[in-house]
């Protein structure tokens, strides 16, 4: 897509007009955008390092599936496009264009565009505790997966009620297990057994991330996820010896009550996603959301939140290329931009700090069956300049996205180059 004619900008040309983005992070948005495939030999060497794993005995699937640790550029920035490799995604992705290659070439891993060598990139390892069971028995890997190479993602809530009304957000792959509270006596033993576990390997896990799915019910709204949220908090409160848990909390829109018990519970972050700003956009998008309790209620719940967490620890997060889906989005790129930066900034100027996810149309989800495509590069490209340039204004930072655990956010990449924000 592009605004003037149907030509889509190659990544040269992208990058010949935004010579001040750099470029390892302007490729890691290509690879989410293309997909990366590995060659038999980068398997190989993916074995060697410990960085592949067969998941298929702890989760008791018939055949063989390999997961990988993850990979890095050489500055440490996460090589996206794997997904279809890692323990918690589907195996079905559409991209866009051609995929790059990963290939072992002359003793060194090589990301290929078709036969140019464009960066040497390095695998990471499976953590140890993967193939451990706790004392009940469960595979470690069902309790808490990692998400990238360094941020460890706890599902503590597997279950979303959009999904059983038919409502679910049109990105959303999430399949629901069984109704009912995610956690139980036991569960919560083994999700203390795991992260102790998790924790012995020392300085791999940067960020811990809580997030599951909704359950608008309960005695106030959502109620029935907050439980869920602080018995998790408790646990792990107990389990660091700590009064505040330093994890990103990803979770519904809460109203204030819900939030002072998370905070007492030991949370000091809260990220309630908006997904898209254009209300019509997220009654679309979004109708689980939007029928639970409306657009103005998750923007409220955000704004009150920072009064309880404080500017710069609550964050929003917009779908990115979501607000160009077809039929209902908007035509161009600088209409998408002009209204998601619209809500980048208006949350900025409460103290919500804002970032965005490259959008995945993964298998299982409604956009996957509609064959809609993620954004093309420059959209992103565009996006992540806004949205730095915003928060910089504000001088607006959440510290706790670590670009570790950004993964598909390459606004919080460029973020960390510019650390102080101004
Ligand atoms: S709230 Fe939306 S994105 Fe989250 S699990 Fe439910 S349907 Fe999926």
């Amino acid at each position: 897509m592009n605004d003037k004619n149907n030509h889509e900008k190659t990544f040269k040309e992208v990058a010949g007009e935004h010579p001040d983005f750099p470029g390892i992070i302007m490729r890691k948005i290509d690879t989410a955008l293309r997909g990366v495939t590995l060659t038999e030999r980068a398997l190989e060497r993916a074995k060697e390092e410990g960085a592949l794993y067969d998941v298929s005995a702890d989760l008791g699937l018939k055949t063989p599936r390999l997961v990988l640790g993850g990979a890095l550029f050489r500055d440490g920035t996460v090589v996206l496009g794997l997904e279809d490799m890692y323990l918690q995604f589907p195996e079905k992705f559409i991209r866009r264009g051609s995929s790059y290659t990963l290939d072992a070439v002359d003793g060194r891993l090589w990301l290929l565009d078709g036969k140019e060598r464009v960066e040497e990139v390095f695998f990471v390892p499976v953590p140890d505790y993967f193939g451990k069971k706790t004392s009940r028995g469960t595979p470690m890997l069902k309790v808490a997966t990692p998400r990238f190479p360094c941020c460890l993602f706890v599902r503590l809530y597997n279950y979303c009620h959009f999904w059983e009304e038919k409502t679910p957000c049109r990105y959303c792959s999430f399949v629901k297990a069984e109704e009912g509270p995610a956690f139980t006596q036991e569960s919560l033993e083994d999700l203390r057994e795991t992260i102790e576990e998790a924790l012995k390997e020392q300085g791999r896990w940067m960020t811990l991330f809580l997030s599951g799915g909704s359950d608008p019910r309960g005695n106030s709204p959502y109620g029935n996820t907050a439980d869920e949220y602080v018995k998790a908090l408790r646990t792990l409160q107990s389990t660091f010896g700590t009064e505040k848990v330093y994890a990103r909390v990803v979770a519904n829109a809460f109203p204030r009550e819900e939030l002072l018990r998370l905070k007492e519970a030991g949370a000091v972050t809260y990220e309630p996603h908006i997904e898209v700003w254009d209300e019509k956009l997220f009654e679309w998008i979004c109708p689980g959301k939007a029928k639970y309790y409306g657009r103005q209620y998750w923007i409220d719940s955000a704004l009150s939140a920072v009064e309880i967490f404080g500017r710069g620890n609550v964050c929003t997060q917009f779908v990115g290329g979501v607000e160009l889906t077809q039929p209902n989005g908007f035509k161009t790129i600088d209409e998408g931009l002009k209204s998601t930066l619209e809500g980048v900034e208006f949350f900025a100027r409460h103290g919500v700090a804002s970032s965005f996810f490259i959008l995945w149309v993964v298998g299982g989800s409604i956009f996957y069956a509609q064959k809609q495509k993620p954004a093309p590069l420059e959209y992103h490209v565009r996006l992540a300049k806004g949205v730095r340039d915003i928060q910089k204004r504000y001088e607006l930072s959440m510290d706790f996205n670590n670009y570790r655990c950004s993964s598909g956010r390459p606004d919080v990449d460029l973020a960390r180059l510019d650390y102080n924000l101004k």
